[in-house]
């Protein structure tokens, strides 16, 4: 099996590195990650400008390749011909921090996952749910390689990722493992209104940790509870109970002028 790795935190993070040793063991394993930290680009794209992937070696003295590029163009980059092996399976991690509930329209991480999927190929992002400085990331590392292998003989349906989160906690107080519905993750939105030296005021996006609606099933409500969580996650974003609800509103009667 042939993997391609991804992250969001950069081509030298800590994370990408022990996952990498993880899926040594399951297949062989191709890097291609943003030079530097892109935490929170979302699923963004490189249009209008040149993307570029230099060679790099990284702490286990395999070659990478680091992009200027977003986490989605890292996928591109590889699936569309930089790599010259075909790529069975995409995983973009260990973020260092949870992807859960509404993060995942935020998230570098996830948001390559998709990528992957988009491209017809075994997809998922995975998370250690913890900011703590000295994460141990050899858990996540070693249950991402039991994933894979699951995903090695049961192929998702199409258009479907699973989104990975693992407690940032020892394998001793971890649960076990839950499949999980995606749950609401809310930031409190807080703006901050500064002034700089010139008199000018500027803005700091941000406020306190996020509000976890812990609903049961929930992504959110497991890592709060001390569990793995495995969500599929699908790419068809439409609400269809509203699709007639909207026709009633007679949106579809609006005249074009
Ligand atoms: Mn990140």
């Amino acid at each position: 099996m042939n993997i391609l790795i991804t992250n969001d935190d950069g081509v030298h993070a800590q994370g990408l590195l022990v996952l990498k040793a993880a899926l040594d063991r399951v297949g062989r394993v191709f890097v291609v990650a943003p030079d530097r930290p892109r935490s929170a680009c979302g699923h963004s794209i490189t249009l209008h400008k040149p993307l570029r992937a230099e060679k790099v070696r990284l702490r286990d003295d395999s070659i990478a390749y680091a992009s200027n590029g977003t986490p989605s163009d890292c996928v591109s980059l590889a699936l569309l011909g930089m790599i010259s092996e075909p790529i069975d399976l995409v995983v973009s991690g260990i973020n260092h921090g949870p992807n859960l509930g509404w993060d995942l329209t935020y998230s570098g991480t996830v948001s390559a996952a998709m990528e992957g999927a988009i491209m017809g190929k075994q997809s998922f992002s995975i998370s250690v749910a913890t900011f703590s400085p000295d994460v141990d990331y050899g858990i996540t590392a070693r249950f991402a390689a039991e994933i894979a292998r699951v995903l090695e003989k049961h192929p998702l349906p199409e258009s479907t990722l699973f989104n990975v989160n693992v407690p940032g906690l020892p394998a001793s107080d971890i649960m076990g493992v839950k499949v999980t519905k995606q749950g609401k993750r809310r930031y409190s939105g807080a703006l901050e209104k500064r002034t700089d030296p010139m008199g000018r005021d500027y803005y700091w996006l941000g406020g306190d940790m996020p509000v976890d609606t812990l609903d049961e099933g929930t992504d959110v409500k497991a890592i709060a509870d001390g569990w793995v969580s495995v969500t599929p996650v699908h790419l068809d974003l439409t609400e269809y109970g509203s699709i007639e609800t909207a026709r009633s509103w007679g949106v579809e009667d609006i005249g074009i002028i």
